[in-house]
C-alpha cells in the first residue's frame, strides 16, 4: 500500500527518537513491500523560533492531507516562561482539536523481561496489560478559564455525545480484549463526573452488557494501579485525570521510554507519539529509548493503516530484542550495558526486516 506520514519531530529528544520510528516503518515498509512518504514539517517550540506559532498553518494543512501523523514531542526550558503568549504545547492542544483527535489509547504493558526495571515488586507488575483510554478535546484542559494574580479558575464541561463517543471507543476495545472495563471519574464531588457516571452506565447497559463494568474514583484508581494494576483491563476516563493516571502507570512499564499512544477520531486519520516528553535532561546524548515512539508507530499501522500483521510484527520485534538483553540507559538494570538510541533502532529495524 502507499501511505503518507506526516512527520512531527518537535524538539528536544522528539527528532531523536522520531528518526528510530521512521527506520523501523522503512524496514516494515521494505518486507512487506508497501511505500510511505514521510514529509516532515515544524511544531512546538522550533516552530516558535521560525514562525513564531507552535502549528504553523503549513503544519496543519500536511496533517490533514497525510494518513497519520507521527509526532515527537514538544517544549523545554527555551520556551518555558510563564508570560509568554505562545507556548509549544499549544501546537499539539491545536492539532488534536482540529483533527478531532478525542479518544487517547494508551496501552501499558509490562514485559516480563522489564519487571525488574520498575520501582515496583516483581510479583505485582507480573501480567500487568492496561489500555487506558483518555479523553482528549474536552474537561478541564478545554474548559473555560480566567488567569490572574489573586483569582482564577478553570472549567471541567462534558457533554453527553462527548462522554458517549470516547466511552464507545473504549468499550470496542474492551470487547477485543478481556472485556472488562473501569470507568474513572469524582462523581463523589464533581457534577461533571455525575454526567460522566450517568451516561457511562446508560450506555453500557444499552450497547455493551457483555462486559464487566466498574466505576472508580480517580484518588482510589490512583492507588490501585500500585496496589493490583494486573487487575485492570480498559480503564477509560476524563482528560485530565487520564494524563495523571497514564504517567502513574508508565511508571509500571519501568520507564516513559516504553509508553506509546495514538490519537483518535471518528475516522481512520491518527496521531501517534511516545507519551514522554522532550526529556531535555538527554536530549542530544544519544541515550532516549527509542522504544515508546517504535510502538507508537505499531499503533500507526494498526489503527491508520489497517495493516495488523506489521504491527504486530513491531511489537514482537520489541519484545524479541528485549528478550535479546538490548537495553537503553533507563532501562538497563545493574550489569547490563546499554546501547544508544540509534542502536536500539537499527536493532529493531533488522529485527523487523528478518
Ligand atoms: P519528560 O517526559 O520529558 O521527562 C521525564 C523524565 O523521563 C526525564 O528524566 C527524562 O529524561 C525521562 N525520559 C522521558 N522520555 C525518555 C526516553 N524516551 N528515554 C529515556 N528517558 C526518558 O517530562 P518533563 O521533564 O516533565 O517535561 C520536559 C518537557 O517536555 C517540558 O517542556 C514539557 O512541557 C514537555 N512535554 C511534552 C509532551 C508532549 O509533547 N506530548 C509531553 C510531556 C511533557
Amino acid at each position: 500500500m502507499k501511505a503518507t506520514i506526516a512527520v512531527l519531530a518537535g524538539d528536544g529528544i522528539g527528532p531523536e527518537v522520531v528518526a528510530e520510528g521512521i527506520k523501523v516503518l522503512q524496514s516494515v515498509a521494505t518486507r512487506y513491500g508497501h511505500s510511505f512518504a514521510f514529509p516532515q514539517a515544524l511544531v512546538g517550540g522550533c516552530a516558535i523560533d521560525v514562525t513564531g506559532k507552535p502549528l504553523p498553518t503549513e503544519t496543519f494543512s500536511l496533517c490533514q492531507a497525510s494518513d497519520a501523523v507521527l509526532f515527537g514531542a514538544v517544549g523545554g526550558p527555551k520556551w518555558d516562561d510563564p508570560s509568554a503568549k505562545v507556548r509549544p504545547e499549544q501546537g499539539l492542544l491545536e492539532i488534536r482539536k482540529g483533527l478531532g483527535l478525542f479518544a487517547n489509547l494508551r496501552p501499558v504493558r509490562v514485559y516480563p523481561q522489564l519487571v525488574e526495571a520498575s520501582t515496583l515488586r516483581p510479583e505485582v507488575l507480573r501480567g500487568v496489560d492496561i489500555l487506558v483510554v483518555r479523553e482528549l478535546t474536552g474537561g478541564l484542559y478545554f474548559g473555560e478559564r480566567q488567569e490572574g494574580t489573586e483569582r482564577a479558575y478553570d472549567t471541567m464541561v462534558y457533554t453527553r455525545p462527548e462522554i458517549e463517543r470516547v466511552v464507545r471507543v473504549a468499550a470496542r476495545a474492551a470487547q477485543g480484549r478481556r472485556k472488562k472495563l473501569a470507568s474513572v471519574d469524582k462523581a463523589n464531588i464533581l457534577a461533571s463526573s455525575r454526567l460522566w457516571r450517568r451516561v457511562t452506565t446508560e450506555l453500557l447497559s444499552r450497547e455493551f452488557s457483555d462486559l464487566q463494568v466498574e466505576h472508580v474514583l480517580v484518588d482510589a484508581c490512583a492507588m490501585y494501579l500500585i496496589r493490583r494494576p494486573a487487575t485492570f483491563d480498559v480503564i477509560v476516563t476524563e482528560n485530565m485525570f487520564g494524563d495523571i493516571l497514564t504517567d502513574e502507570a508508565a511508571m509500571l512499564a519501568g520507564s516513559m521510554g516504553m509508553l506509546p499512544s495514538a490519537s483518535l477520531g471518528e475516522g481512520r486519520r491518527g496521531l501517534y507519539e511516545p507519551i514522554h516528553g522532550t526529556a531535555p535532561d538527554i536530549a542530544g546524548k544519544h541515550i532516549a529509548n527509542p522504544l515508546a515512539t517504535i510502538l507508537s508507530c505499531a499503533m500507526l499501522l494498526r489503527h491508520s493503516l489497517g495493516l495488523e500483521v506489521e504491527a504486530k510484527a513491531v511489537e514482537d520485534a520489541v519484545a524479541a530484542i528485549l528478550a535479546e538483553g538490548k537495553r537503553t540507559v533507563d532501562i538497563a538494570t545493574k550489569g547490563e550495558s546499554p546501547i544508544s538510541t540509534v542502536q536500539m533502532g537499527d536493532a529493531v529495524a533488522r529485527q523487523v526486516a528478518g
